[in-house]
């Protein structure tokens, strides 16, 4: 049995237009004799709505409600799917995930497909059916609606094509693949053909939204291959695949850029051992990601200055928790909003020199300040004031060719 999964994003079914539009593209696959398997997100915007909602009700909602809440969404549109498909004479019915069902580990809000049981999908596509899964959720060993991480319904198309052992898995967008950079934030970014889990992971992980991180952890882990491309205009796209698949010799693959981070600069700190753990064990106590860290040597040995970034909706929770700190003394408390992290990626640094330079200078002659710096094997990132994004994206694309 040739089985693909389509997983459809937000924008792909927020209208019904466009859900009468994907439902020819599933008809297609069904003509080339696939059996299809369909993921969809909510319609877009509907998460959000969602998630407001909550928040006005509570500042601290029970994650184990958000998870009941937030999936709805899917249930919408992937009903909205199947009634399209019977009107046009397929065989179809949409699918809860606890109804199949889709086994998850771990947190509320943050939950991992572990399993997924295969009988009653498979007999149905047996018998040529096309089931429409709710994406982005499952179910614990508690029999509780989980959900998996915002943008997880890539990850839920991942799994599925994993255990379905699918011969292509098509994550469907509004745009046509995986640009060198957010083509809806530069119109000169160009469309990678063929790109590594590494570096797909690293992008995503560093704020390119259009897969959503975890899911590359899952396809790189199971070697399942993606194909990313537009739900809207048929043409090609994006293949996330091996390293050993791919010849390239681009230094640097892409830029990826954050949309919310903020800075926070502990002025003054009393400079001595173990004050660094004494900021941070709390945070990560409470759950709250910290990422860059920068702490300035301290001239006379006596006081430091100590700046870390991390996402702004942890931004209330860690100016309470640093402020309610008994074990630590500090003269001034600064946050800023309006910081971004621009990164460069490739795993073309490895093998050559003077990436770094380049980087800092390109950010240098465009008179851009550098506020904290952080690398790894295959990526460079800099954290920079926000109103630069674009003047930065624009001159570093240009640095490292990537309008060629
Ligand atoms: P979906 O609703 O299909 O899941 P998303 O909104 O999650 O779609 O992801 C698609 C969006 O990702 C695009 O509209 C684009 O603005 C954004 N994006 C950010 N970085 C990139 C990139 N490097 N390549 C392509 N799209 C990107
Ligand atoms: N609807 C969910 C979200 O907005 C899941 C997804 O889009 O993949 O995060
Ligand atoms: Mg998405």
């Amino acid at each position: 049995m040739k089985i693909v999964v389509l997983k459809f994003g937000g924008t792909s079914v927020g209208t019904i237009k466009k859900i009468k539009k994907i439902v020819k593209i599933i008809g297609d696959y069904r003509k080339k004799n696939y059996r299809v398997i369909v993921v969809s997100s909510a319609m877009s915007g509907v998460t959000n709505e969602l998630i407001k909602k909550s928040k006005e009700l509570s500042e601290n909602f029970a994650d184990t409600e958000y998870d009941v809440l937030v999936s709805t969404g899917e249930q919408i549109a992937c009903s909205l799917i199947a009634g399209r498909l019977i009107h046009e004479g397929y065989e179809s019915r949409s699918w809860l995930a606890w109804q199949i069902p889709i086994i998850t580990k771990g947190l509320n809000k943050n939950s991992r497909i572990s399993h997924i049981n295969k009988n009653k999908v498979l007999r149905y596509l047996k018998i040529g059916g096309i089931p429409i899964i709710t994406g982005f959720q499952g179910i614990n060993n508690e029999e509780r609606i989980t959900t998996i991480g915002r943008g997880g319904s890539d990850a839920s198309a991942i799994m599925l094509a994993k255990f379905f052992k699918a011969e292509r898995c098509v994550i469907y967008t509004d745009v046509e693949g995986v640009y060198t950079t957010d083509p809806n934030k530069l119109n000169k970014a160009k469309k990678i053909k063929v790109i590594s889990y590494e570096e797909m992971l690293e992008m995503a992980s560093l704020g390119a939204k259009v897969m959503q991180p975890v899911s590359i952890q899952d396809a790189r882990l199971n070697r399942v291959d993606i194909e990313v491309k537009s739900s809207f205009i048929k043409k090609s796209g994006t293949l996330i695949t091996k390293k050993s698949n791919i010849t390239n010799n681009k230094i640097i693959t892409g830029i990826s850029f954050t949309h919310n981070d903020s800075k926070v600069t502990l002025v003054g700190v009393k400079d001595k051992p173990g004050v660094a753990a004494s900021i941070f064990k709390p945070l990560s106590k409470n759950l709250v990601n910290v990422d860059m860290v920068v702490q300035n040597i301290s001239a006379n040995g006596k006081e430091t200055d100590l700046t870390f970034t991390i996402k702004t909706d942890d931004l209330l929770k860690t100016k309470k928790i640093i402020r309610n700190n008994q074990n630590i003394n500090f003269r001034k408390l600064l946050f800023e909003k309006d910081v971004c992290k621009i990164s460069v990626i490739g795993v073309g640094m490895i093998s050559t020199p003077g990436v770094t330079f380049r980087m800092f200078q390109a950010l240098a002659n465009r008179n851009i300040n550098i506020m904290v710096i952080s690398t790894s094997e295959i990526k460079i990132s800099v954290l920079i004031n926000k109103k630069n994004t674009k003047k930065a994206l624009m001159a570093l694309h240009k640095e490292f060719k990537l309008d060629k």
